[in-house]
């Protein structure tokens, strides 16, 4: 049950749908007073969305709706949606709302065989919101799924992790040093540490790899990824994602430092090469 007050400042709110997570969104939800937002974070009744999505066929399996959630604390050189960073971006919108968003897609989405999917920004920054749209999802009969660097697996009962049908994880690095290197310092051992629970869970996982030229391609780390990823026995799909240039932009209207400006994206040898390494594990790359 939402709180009244929650109800009165946000049920006109619907996310506006976007043409894709790369339009520029800043200060949607500024006008939500401090103490509301920590209580509607705290309790789920009110989630903060960059922007929704319709029709996307790669975030997960079939045709998916796709929500993305502002706030991220990971900071990676790399990200192309820095505007998620900050909740305050985002549009907040009570969970009522949200599962009646999803409710139009609900048959439609089950004919395409496709689903719902939550990315970010970090959804599980928001969690309780993001245990309660996935277990709306179910009720309608929803493929659901997650994107997530996994920092934040904790935050999830095992229960809750059941309403979850794939966990995309965006796996940044497994060496904890070049970890530090790729995102603003974090150290991955709770990301390790939720693969592992969510294998010993006997979860559905994809694992996503950025291949950044200089940053994020070393043989040897892409290999400690693969191997790790495979040692879990539950990763379905492993994808190796080029670097690209277009978020650029949001890191220059933000004035944040973005530090591969002259970064090209990895060349098509590169991307065969890191692509062959989780090959050879066994892994199923796409
Ligand atoms: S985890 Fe994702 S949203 Fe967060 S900074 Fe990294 S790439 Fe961006």
């Amino acid at each position: 049950m939402e709180s009244d007050v929650t109800s009165s400042i946000s049920d006109h709110r619907l996310v506006p749908e976007g043409r894709s997570p790369f339009e520029l969104r800043v200060n949607n939800g500024i006008d939500v007073p401090e103490n509301e937002i920590r209580s509607s974070i705290a309790s789920g009744d009110l989630g903060f969305l960059h922007s929704f999505t319709t029709g996307s066929t790669v975030d997960g399996p079939g045709v998916r709706v796709v929500a993305w959630t502002t706030l991220c604390m990971f900071r990676c050189r790399y990200c192309h949606n820095p505007d998620t960073w900050t909740l305050s971006n985002g549009t907040p919108v009570t969970i009522g709302s949200a599962v009646e968003q999803l409710r139009k897609y609900a048959v439609g989405l089950k004919v395409m065989n496709g689903g719902f999917t939550l990315s970010g920004g970090e959804p599980l920054m928001q969690s309780r919101f993001a245990a309660r749209l996935f277990a709306a999802a179910k009720d309608l009969g929803i493929h659901t799924a997650i994107e997530t660097n996994g920092f934040y697996g904790d935050k999830l009962s095992d229960r809750e992790l059941s309403d979850i049908d794939l966990v995309i994880l965006d796996m940044k690095a497994f060496h904890p040093e070049q970890h530090k290197r790729v995102t603003a310092g974090i150290d991955n051992k709770p990301v390790i540490e939720f693969c592992q629970r969510l294998a010993a869970l006997h979860r559905p996982m994809w694992f996503r790899y950025v291949l950044v030229p200089g940053l994020t391609d070393d043989d040897e780390e892409i290999q400690r990824v693969a191997e790790f990823a495979e040692s879990l026995g539950v990763v379905q799909r492993a994808e190796v994602l080029p670097f690209h240039q277009m978020g650029r932009y949001k890191w220059e209207k933000l004035g944040l430092d973005y530090t591969l400006s002259q970064t090209a994206p990895p060349s098509s040898a590169a991307i065969a090469r890191a692509t062959g390494i989780f090959c050879a594990t066994g892994l199923n790359v796409t």
